[in-house]
């Protein structure tokens, strides 16, 4: 058992703005959680209060139900991956490993060690690299020593920190799939922080989005994906990012740029009494009509320029210009920021797939299933839907 509760969590460095506000988060018992935002967010301070290198300004931390608060770090038996995993270079792969056995003198006999070794190493395949040295060894690999430490510690969870962030594309996929199936198999508790969507999402079982030390919402990559909570949290999940574009509302129909659709139900009820909302539609969900496939009943197609393409083999991304509503371009511009985006809000982009021939300077013809539009209010930036 190995349960981490976050209750209340606030942490305030000086008198300045909380870092982090108010968190309350329960990790269940072998479960991948995964903190992520941007830069500043607070998601690293979380995880250094969670080992206890950071002190607790006020809220509860309880570990298998245990207040650990005042409790040193070396105290909570969790283990820390480290980015540079702070392997002794003059060790081989095995005395690394062995190397926090070593330290509680006396606690374990040689045959213990060799046997706690062996079967970390064997469960991280790294058997035949035990007598190697950390430099003869390749970035995964040395990942794995690095688990493999917190393996024989018998640690009630790892704790990871960006271990990513320092390597090139190719490598840090290959690093994640190697993380994830390490985990999966071991399923020991695993917090991990990092500002990549995409390591987010195809790591955790769940996924803390958080924004200015505030949660803004724990849920599974699915449903951060299908049912994003604001407008922070669909921006921030799915590349290229959600195009958000502004809509009067006209009794029963939003008119978009571009497209009127009528809009009823819930929906209906929720527009009501609003003169403007943020439609919220995925690249991946705009479709070409030219290819002929089967559309959605009650689909709404249109007609747009396309400004520029950007062929990438499987599928292409086509951007359209449209003319911004003054009305909630701020709205949408400091949301940009909060995102540290490049204020390129007023194209819509279509993530088109590879069979399509539209090309730069055409009038595409594309529709969408209004069902899968996401509605926010431009005031608040919360889903209505
Ligand atoms: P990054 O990805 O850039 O590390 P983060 O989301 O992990 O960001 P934190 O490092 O947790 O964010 O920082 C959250 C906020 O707390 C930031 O505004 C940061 O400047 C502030 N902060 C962090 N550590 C300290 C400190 N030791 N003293 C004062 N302020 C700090």
């Amino acid at each position: 058992m190995s349960q981490i509760q976050l209750q209340n969590i606030v942490k305030k460095y000086g008198d300045g703005f909380p870092a982090v506000n108010d968190v309350s988060l329960d990790i269940a018992d072998g479960e991948f959680m995964i903190f992520v935002g941007p830069s500043g967010c607070g998601k690293s301070t979380l995880l250094r209060m969670i080992v206890g290198l950071e002190d607790i300004t006020s809220g509860e931390m309880l570990i298998d139900g245990r207040m650990v608060n005042d409790l040193a770090p070396r105290d909570r038996n969790l283990a820390m991956v480290f980015q540079n995993y702070a392997l002794y270079p003059h060790l081989t792969v095995f005395e690394n490993i062995a190397f926090p056995l070593r330290l509680e003198k006396g606690k374990h006999s040689e045959e213990e060690i060799r046997g706690k070794v062996q079967a970390a190493s064997s469960m991280l395949e790294l058997d035949e690299h035990l007598e190697r040295k950390p430099g003869n060894l390749s970035g995964g690999q040395r990942q794995r020593v690095a688990m493999g430490r917190a393996i024989v510690r018998d640690a009630d969870a790892f704790l990871f920190d960006e271990p990513l962030s320092n390597l090139d594309a190719k490598l840090r996929g290959q690093m994640r799939t190697e993380i994830a199936r390490m985990q999966r198999r071991m399923g020991i508790t695993t917090v991990y922080v990092t500002h990549d969507q995409t390591e987010a999402m195809t790591l955790g079982d769940r996924v803390a989005v958080l924004k200015k030390g505030i949660l803004q919402q724990v849920a599974s990559p699915r449903e951060l994906y299908e049912q994003p909570v604001n407008l922070f949290v669909a921006g921030f999940i799915g590349t290229p990012p959600m195009n958000f574009l502004p809509a009067r509302v006209n009794g029963n129909v939003l008119s978009l740029p571009f497209v009127d659709v009528p809009v009823s139900g819930r929906l209906a009820e929720q527009v009501a009494g609003k003169e403007l909302v943020i439609v919220g539609i995925r690249p991946e969900h705009l479709k070409d009509a030219s290819l002929g496939d089967a559309q959605a009943q009650g689909a709404v197609s249109f007609r747009a320029p396309v400004d520029q393409t950007e062929w990438l083999g499987n599928e292409q991304y086509a951007y359209i210009p449209y003319q911004a509503d003054e009305a909630v371009q701020h709205k949408l511009d400091e949301l940009d920021r909060e995102l540290d985006g490049e204020g390129m809000r007023t194209q819509m982009v279509v993530n088109l797939d590879g069979r399509s021939r539209i090309r730069e300077g055409d009038e595409a013809q594309l529709y969408f299933d209004p069902a899968a539009m996401h509605v926010f209010d431009p005031e608040t930036g919360d889903c209505l839907t």
